[in-house]
């Protein structure tokens, strides 16, 4: 019997590994049943090797309760340890086994599970004793025992064991009493160990016999030994990936698309990541990509090792290229795991470009559905959105599907305004806009639809990446300003005209709560709505941009502004203004001539401002009353023409049709209105 202290520089490295090394106890049992597995997966590699000639072909890890006992043993039939080995890989536990094998077995021994750091003391997370008993391959090894009851010292003895590998038996603490519940221990099984590459055996599998339970001679195997992902990609149909995705994603859609990931220079990684069916933001969620190293579930948080755009996907990624027992920052800041995330973005990219390329209407078909991730994704990732701009599509309102490079080939030479800016025509919903759709469409333009979630900020990114690029949702502005052409007609009015025809309107304007109207002018076709309401492109964006940008909420806060678009070429709304102009026209004329005069005084006075130093202080007190009396004379004349309005029904009719057409006249007004019409009929 030999006694010794464990070699570690810490007197007693036991309360660290129990309190500070891992935050989750559980992880124990994936630290020794991946040693289980690695033990197994060394034999292999050694009769692969020539270095060992007996069976390989059946081996299994297993993991055996025994309550009254209160142990928890792992077994496995793996390659065993000789006293020697025990001192080395256990005692001195600075000691890596697992390098010292890699070393040797350099090109062959890829299978074997990574460095964990200090994967077999986790034992004592959850056990107040831990026992090995081994018998190592190697011709006329002794069988050995070491215990150890977490303090520094151990014990080492020879004695029976006269089957190859290892058993780790773990007494359980009297505070980790869950440990012996075999139901806990199945869940951590099937969470740690579900794909790992040895069959991993816990009890047997049941059957219901005399009405109840019973167990079968049959093992109960946890685990799928060969993942789908760790398989070549031309050996797998459809079916198979659907069927993968609905084993880790019980109870969810099928996915629209999937990807093999497949690298290993310079680092080694594979997976597989889907593209989940979003039905709505409740669906998403961050934690359903799995990370594993050489099959060993690690985490479900895989924050920096995936672009946080990807996070949306599900699915698995395997690698032993991420340093897995370090922290999130320290991970974030690995060159290795940036190399990874960039690649994963390129894969990501390169097969939806694919898709894009390959199968155009299945992409079309779901492009509603995986729109929000590539939105998502070229708005946070220069990278991605470069590679995006080939395959991203923009739908238009008959349903069509283009590439953004072939859409501004169609609107290129239609939608180019006279200042040479191209403008994108876009409509949020087809039905409430459908008066301004059609406006545009009967001029021979294109119109956009862009109701998805993200578009608001897609459209400014686009707006950013590409000169003289605008986006105008359709309802804007009148399509003759959203698109301003050269030939573009003048209002026809007088400046007497003009003040009344805007007076007219702008004092029956409606009074809502939030909302500012302006009325202007604009010499439509004359078959053209004769009066349109629409809102600033502008205003309008500023205030939905600051859902997405917490700084802007003021622009939020902001009332929102309308404009009422006066049609001076349409039929009624001529008449409307000649009609008010001859009812009025006595009591203008004298206000008018008022109000002329009064502005020549004020612009005399102006002008003595020579030097720019300010009028002289002896005039400043007739430059403010004359100033002052034209403000009275225009209130004077906006209430008379005020006045005559109110009794206009034409007036209050054709501001409420603009209304109704924008979808914003509610409640008592649209009551009104509809009184308002009996009566004109
Ligand atoms: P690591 O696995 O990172 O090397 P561990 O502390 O988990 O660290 O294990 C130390 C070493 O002990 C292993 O590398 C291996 O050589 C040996 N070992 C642990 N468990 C077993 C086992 N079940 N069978 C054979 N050797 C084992």
């Amino acid at each position: 019997m030999a006694k010794g202290t464990i070699g570690v520089t810490t007197t007693n490295i036991f309360p660290v590994i129990k309190q500070f090394l891992y935050s989750d106890h559980e992880i124990f049992l994936r630290e020794l049943v991946s040693n289980a597995v690695d033990a197994t997966q060394k034999l292999r590699t050694l009769a692969g090797a020539g270095d060992f000639d007996g069976p390989t072909d059946n081996l299994r890890v297993s993991i055996a309760l025994d309550k009254e006992a209160g142990t928890l043993t792992v077994s496995d039939s793996g390659i065993g340890m000789t006293a020697d080995e025990i001192d080395r890989y256990i005692n001195q536990i600075a000691f890596s086994g697992a390098e010292d094998f890699l070393n040797k077995y350099k090109d062959n021994a890829n299978a074997i599970i990574g460095h964990f750091g200090l994967g077999f003391y986790s034992a004592f997370m959850v056990a107040k004793k831990v026992e090995i008993r081994t018998l190592s391959y190697q011709q006329g090894a002794k069988a050995v025992c070491w215990t150890c009851d977490g303090s520094p010292e151990f014990e080492m003895t020879d004695c029976d064991k006269a089957e190859r590998g290892t058993d780790i038996i773990l007494h359980i603490d009297d505070e980790e009493k869950e440990y012996l519940e075999a139901a806990r221990i199945e869940a951590l099984l099937r969470k740690y160990c579900r794909f790992m590459p040895v069959p991993v055996v816990f009890g047997k599998e049941q059957e219901w016999k005399d009405g109840k339970y019973q167990d079968t001679d049959r093992d109960k195997i946890i685990n799928d030994v060969e993942p789908l992902w760790t398989r070549k990609p031309t050996d797998l149909t459809d079916d198979d990936y659907l069927k993968f995705y609905r084993a880790i994603q019980p109870g969810q859609e099928d996915p629209l698309f999937w990807i093999h990931l497949n690298v290993d220079y310079p680092f080694t990684l594979t997976g597989i990541l889907y593209f989940p069916k979003i039905k709505n933001n409740l669906d998403i969620r961050k934690d359903r990509i799995q990370l594993y190293c050489n099959q060993v579930f690690v985490t479900d948080s895989v924050e920096g090792v995936v672009p946080d755009f990807l996070m949306l996907l599900q699915g698995v990624i395997d690698s032993p290229d991420i340093p897995l027992n370090v922290s999130r920052s320290y991970l974030q800041a690995d060159r290795n795991v940036k190399k990874i995330s960039t690649y994963i973005t390129k894969k990501v990219a390169a097969r939806l470009e694919e898709i894009a390329r390959d199968d155009a209407k299945q992409f079309q078909d779901k492009w509603n559905d995986i729109k929000i991730f590539i939105e998502y994704g070229m708005l946070c990732d220069e990278k991605f959105c470069d590679q995006a701009m080939k395959f991203a599509l923009l739908e238009n309102t008959d349903g069509k599907f283009f590439k953004l490079d072939e859409y501004k080939k169609l609107i290129e030479t239609e939608q180019t305004d006279k200042d040479g800016n191209l403008i994108y025509l876009y409509a949020t919903d087809k039905d409430t806009q459908y008066a301004h759709i059609k406006a545009a469409t009967d001029k021979g333009y294109d119109v956009l639809l862009m109701n998805g979630q993200l578009d608001v900020p897609f459209v400014g990114m686009l707006e950013q990446k590409n000169e003289k690029t605008r986006f105008m949702r359709i309802d804007s502005d009148v399509i003759d300003n959203l698109i301003a052409k050269e030939n573009r007609r003048e209002v026809e009015l007088s400046q007497g005209e003009k003040d009344v025809a805007t007076q007219l309107f702008q004092s029956q304007l409606p009074t809502m709560e939030k909302a500012n109207f302006m009325v202007s002018l604009a010499a439509l076709a004359p078959d053209e709505e004769p009066v349109v309401v629409t809102q600033s492109e502008y205003m309008r964006r500023m205030k939905e941009m600051a859902q997405f940008q917490p700084g802007m909420s003021f622009y939020g806060d902001l009332p929102d502004s309308y404009n009422l678009t006066l049609n001076t070429n349409h039929r009624i709304v001529k008449e409307v203004v000649n009609d008010a102009m001859t009812a009025l026209a006595e009591q203008l004329k004298p206000i008018d001539d008022d109000i002329h005069a009064t502005a020549n005084v004020i612009s005399a006075l102006r002008d003595l401002d020579k030097d720019g130093k300010g009028v002289p202080d002896d005039k400043k007190k007739d430059l403010e009353e004359n100033e002052k009396k034209e403000h009275e004379l225009r209130d004077k004349k906006n209430a008379l023409i005020g006045k005559y309005a109110e009794a206009q029904p034409r007036v209050k009719q054709l501001i409420d049709i603009a209304l109704l057409a924008g979808g914003l006249l509610k409640g008592e007004a649209l009551s009104k209105f509809l009184h308002r019409s009996v009566d004109l009929l």
